[in-house]
């Protein structure tokens, strides 16, 4: 089949095999330039594999360190001739690659959350690895059953306490409204805790802790953002900012339990990118594509593979200690909240309309990244060939 760009809202519908493949190849060839890495974990589990910062966090550890890599995602496979997702392909072009550079790669898909995948992703550590050095936990969901309950919970991404209004974008269209989001009750709040905080990471740590499936020493990650001012009230005081909170909170008490045999857990604060996670919030994307433009011009821009290079090599291998702000976080959001950066998007912010939308901001390199996060408009793919959407899992 010939497969086109079905962009709906915040989402694109299909998916096309090739580009996503040579998405994941730009990103192996991106961490090979920079050159291996010191003292890389051995073996390595990733709970979010698929895309945006949990696929570069699997393709960091591979290829500048030789890692074998266990990837844990929710995607959906190709059914009845329609695309797979984009995460599904991802991952059958990392295995790929992985597999043909002699390293170790599988994967599991389904519902991180459930017990059915963690005891899966034991046995399979068990039997192939025995233990691993590094979990990196980079969920992004819009709810989540809880297994010992048996409640599902959605999250929102709301204010809290207040009305707020504020500019928005519609990236597909390029129009700029106002929009005003109602204050989360206190359920929406609890339920977005409970979805995009830390309990799920603390499960996984304690179930693979109990297995005996993390190697001393070992180490975690998980990911958040802080982000400027003017994201201040629907992100970082909003409800999903509660749940970062709580994740951040997550990472000292697993921090108390790895450090008996030397582990830690740690909390890199990462910055603003277009994801699939991130393009569902609003105001976020207006904001993102002003911040695109001054950091692109200042030569300061980054994307995922290069910011989670620089994470590993800065600060969780290669011969370097974190270096931690004041509340313990590693923050990779550093040059995104540079005081001169923040100051020139704050500048052009109050002006931003539909009009000087292309003039002001990187909305045309938004747009473009988007496409790229779904396989298309990639350099060297044939987009008017056909193309079979059917691809097995290599490692299945
Ligand atoms: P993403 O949407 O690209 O990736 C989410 C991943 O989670 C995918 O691999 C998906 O398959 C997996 N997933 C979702 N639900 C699952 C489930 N039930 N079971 C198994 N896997 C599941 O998101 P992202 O933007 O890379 O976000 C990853 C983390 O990084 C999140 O914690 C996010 O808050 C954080 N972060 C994102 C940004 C940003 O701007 N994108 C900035 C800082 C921090």
């Amino acid at each position: 089949m010939i497969i086109q760009p079905k962009v709906r809202g915040f989402i694109c519908i299909t998916a096309h095999p090739d580009g996503c493949a040579e998405h994941v190849q730009q990103q192996i060839e991106y961490v090979k330039a920079k050159g291996p890495l010191a003292d890389m974990p051995k073996r390595v589990l990733v709970i979010g594999s698929s895309t945006g910062y949990g696929l570069a966090s699997r393709i960091v550890p591979a290829f500048a360190g030789g890692a074998a890599t266990l990837g844990i995602f929710f995607e959906r496979p190709s059914d009845n001739g329609k695309p797979a997702s984009a995460g599904w392909y991802n991952s059958c072009a990392f295995e790929k690659a992985a597999h043909a550079a002699g390293l170790y790669a599988k994967s599991i898909n389904g519902d991180a959350y459930s017990e059915e995948i963690k005891k899966l992703t034991i046995d399979r550590i068990k039997e192939d690895l025995g233990h691993v050095d590094l979990v990196v936990y980079s969920l992004a969901s819009p709810r989540r059953t809880n297994p010992k309950t048996g409640l599902t919970a959605k999250s929102t991404l709301k204010p809290v306490g207040a009305p707020f209004t504020a500019k928005t974008v519609d990236t597909d269209r390029g129009i700029v409204t106002d929009i005003t989001i109602e204050p989360a009750s206190e359920e929406e709040i609890a339920d977005t805790v409970t979805v995009m905080g830390g309990e799920d990471w603390e499960m996984w740590i304690d179930a693979l802790s109990a297995a005996g499936a993390l190697a001393p020493g070992a180490k975690t990650v998980a990911y958040s953002y802080i982000g400027p001012d003017i994201t201040w009230a629907i992100y970082r005081n909003g409800t999903i900012g509660r749940a970062k909170e709580d994740l951040e909170a997550t990472a000292e008490r697993l921090t108390h339990k790895l450090a008996p045999t030397g582990g830690a857990a740690f909390v890199s604060v990462n910055k603003a990118l277009v994801t699939q996670a991130s393009s569902a919030i609003p105001v976020v994307p207006l904001y993102i594509s002003l911040l695109y433009k001054v950091m692109k011009e200042r030569g300061l821009h980054e994307g995922c593979i290069e910011q989670i290079e620089r994470l590993f090599a800065e600060h969780l291998y290669n011969g370097a200690a974190p270096q931690p702000d004041e509340k313990g976080r590693i923050r990779i959001d550093d040059w995104e909240m540079r005081p001169e950066i923040q100051a020139a998007v704050a500048a052009v912010w109050p002006g931003v309309t539909t009009e000087t939308l292309p003039q002001v901001s990187d909305i045309v390199g938004y747009r473009e990244e988007f496409l790229r996060l779904f396989g298309f408009g990639l350099p060297g793919v044939d987009y008017a060939a056909e193309v079979e959407p059917d691809m097995p899992m290599p490692s299945a």
